[in-house]
């Protein structure tokens, strides 16, 4: 968006068969985003269909309950998201700036001379992978992805007769945290953050999820009346990122470059950040500069998160001898 803003013959290939639980579990945009937004002139898209978010509940490093009101952050409230409504509105203002969207798919291009080829015809001189977790066009290209940390996210949707309730909660548990969030008519997200070992176990043997449960107070005492266990899905949520976030004619942005662990709410705000500064890069590039400053921009960012995500991982010292915690 910001590339065709920038007046740059943009395609914006999306893959329409992207199963909806992958790519939209359920997200909050923290507030901290609106300034992004704004100079994005995205903020109208955030006014239909999204709930506003007031603020955090968290139980974290002791078993008291804190709050963070979000009416006292400087940037004000986030918004609990109807993630594929927001994805939607965000390919309609990059069409009204001028890209042109494509619903399909697309495979890692070949090099042909100073082109990409992405074979049916299309062509560009330069590609942004924006395609999420799995950076399926910089690994194509031979890009090397490093693992920083494993973990696991199983997740399910509740219904909840509550509208009143708009803070998120979290809560550390032996086994790992939780969390949960309202979405978008009344229904809540339910997410689970656990270790591989863990999440094959709560898969597989049903009774676990509500044992597991009944090991949290405050998430326990929100989802009191759910029946049984909810179908559940299961995603990587890990801290990964790519050996390099730029190559040759190439660059990477919001997942697909970084992906941050849950834990930090930073991965929608990035996937914005990186995503404007992806576009002036090669706006830039298209005029002869070098993507270096992209590049060491990405690695300041992933270099502050790592050492936010270790202090508060730190911060739990709960659970010594359980192994999610001892990896953590
Ligand atoms: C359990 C969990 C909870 C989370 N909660 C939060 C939260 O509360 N707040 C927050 O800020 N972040 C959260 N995140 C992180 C957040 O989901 C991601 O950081 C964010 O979605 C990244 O956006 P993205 O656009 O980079 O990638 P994605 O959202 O993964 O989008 C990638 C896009 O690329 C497309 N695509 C993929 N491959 C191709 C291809 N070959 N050709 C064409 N198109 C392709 C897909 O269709 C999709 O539209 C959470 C993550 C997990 C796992």
């Amino acid at each position: 968006m910001r590339l065709a803003e920038l007046g740059a013959k943009v395609l914006l290939a999306y893959d329409p068969l992207a199963p909806p639980s992958k790519s939209a579990v359920g997200e909050s945009l923290p507030g901290a985003a609106r300034p992004l937004l704004q100079a994005l002139g995205l903020l109208p898209i955030l006014k239909n269909g999204h709930r506003v978010a007031y603020g955090a509940l968290s139980s974290w490093g002791e078993e008291a309950l804190h709050t963070l009101d979000f009416i006292l952050d400087k940037n004000g409230t986030g918004w609990h998201l109807d993630r594929p409504r927001f994805d939607a509105d965000l390919r309609t203002a990059a069409r009204e700036r001028g890209a042109s969207i494509l619903d399909k798919r697309l495979l890692p291009p070949e090099r042909r001379g100073s082109e990409w080829d992405f074979s049916d015809g299309i062509r560009s001189s330069f590609v942004i992978d924006a395609s999420g977790r799995q950076s399926a066009i910089a690994r194509g290209l031979g890009a090397k992805i490093s693992l920083e940390r494993e973990l696991f996210a199983l997740y399910c949707y509740v219904e909840t007769g509550n509208t009143e309730e708009t803070r998120t909660l979290m809560e550390a548990a032996p086994k790992g945290w939780w969390y949960t969030a309202p979405i978008p008519e009344n229904r809540a997200l339910v997410v689970f953050h656990t270790d591989r070992e863990n999440c094959k176990r709560l898969l597989s043997v049903e009774k676990l999820w509500s044992e597991q449960l009944s090991e949290t107070r405050y998430i326990g005492e929100r989802l009191a009346g759910q029946a049984g266990r909810p179908e559940l899905f299961c995603t990587e949520a890990g801290s990964r990122r790519l050996a390099s976030f730029v190559g040759d004619a190439w660059l990477a942005c919001g997942d697909a470059a970084m992906a941050f662990d849950p834990l930090s709410s930073q991965g929608l705000l990035n996937a914005i950040y990186t995503g404007m500064r992806a576009g002036e890069a090669i706006a830039g590039a298209l005029q002869g500069a070098s993507l270096d400053a992209y590049r060491d921009r990405l690695e300041k960012i992933w270099e502050s998160y790592c050492r936010h995500l270790q202090q508060m991982y730190a911060l739990e010292q709960r659970w010594p001898e359980e192994t999610f915690w001892q990896s953590a």
